[in-house]
């Protein structure tokens, strides 16, 4: 599933899009996660794209008077191709046309989502959400502020968007290891010098994998047509029963908030 590297490294390489005029959308599929208002797409055409961004893990198309959200769910992908190519790929379902080149998103599993916003609409959904990982507002006294009066487990914490957001499961893991935090300890157990090693940490591990250009287990591929899929060297994720790269202990799998969680029991203690 694409996450929050996957998404940054789709944004970077549609930054030459930006500034230029939407001639067109052309849709083979409006079915996706929920139906495409294909009436309302068209409304964008001719418009031009100010700006193109992330918030959490949805691409976002700034116009002038609307915001288009992009989500690529499960299994979406875009693919930057020349405007004059023919080429056609099974589960393609929308393409946007510009002068000299085309945007196409295409979906195996239809889980993706386009969302036209006003501007007040998108402010609420931005207001909704908690801050962007990789932003100095994603501080350690921020974080401590926000989970010192909670007993959930810090796992289900940092990947609460309303805490933080774009912190996938992969991410959270390898984080938490870093950090020797189990992911079972309440929030409001962990000490301010752990709350600071996880924050660091969960900056760490997106950096690393925005660098090298998207990691993720499979389905992504690069705007440009390169599969930008490959896992970072994850030190807990999906090696449960290898040994710990620091002890050698055996690594666990548990399930936290109905999803899978990596760890060693030596090196993060539950308190
Ligand atoms: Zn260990």
């Amino acid at each position: 599933m694409p996450e929050l590297p996957e998404v940054e490294t789709s944004v970077r390489a549609l930054k030459g899009f930006e500034g230029k005029i939407l001639k067109n959308i052309s849709v083979t599929n409006p079915h996706l996660r929920w139906k495409l208002d294909t009436k309302n797409i068209h409304a964008l055409e001719n418009l031009v794209v100010e700006k193109i961004f992330r918030r959490a893990k949805c691409i976002v198309l700034e116009f002038s008077d609307f915001f288009h959200l992009l989500h690529l769910g499960m299994t979406g992908t875009l693919r930057i191709q020349e405007a004059s190519s023919n080429r056609i790929e099974k589960h393609d379902h929308i393409v946007f046309h510009f002068q000299d080149k085309s945007i196409v998103f295409n979906d195996t599993r239809k889980f993706g989502y386009f969302k036209i916003l006003s501007k007040e609409a998108y402010r609420d959904f931005d207001r909704q959400l908690g801050p962007e990982p990789l932003s100095t507002n994603f501080s350690a006294s921020y974080l401590q502020e926000k989970i010192s009066k909670s007993n959930a487990a810090i796992k289900n914490l940092i990947m609460n968007q309303h805490v933080v957001v774009g912190v996938g499961n992969i991410y959270a893991n390898e984080a938490l290891f870093i950090s020797n935090v189990h992911p079972m300890t309440s929030g409001n157990k962990l000490k301010n010098t752990e709350i600071d090693k996880l924050v660091k940490a969960i900056k760490q591990v997106l950096k690393k994998a925005i660098a090298l250009g998207g990691t993720t287990l499979k389905d992504f591929y690069s705007p440009e047509g390169n599969k930008g899929y490959f896992k970072i060297k994850l030190k807990v994720y999906g090696n449960d029963n290898q040994p710990c790269p620091n002890c050698a202990n055996s690594i666990s799998r548990i399930v936290v908030g109905q999803r899978a969680s990596f760890l060693c029991n030596k090196c993060q203690k539950l308190r």
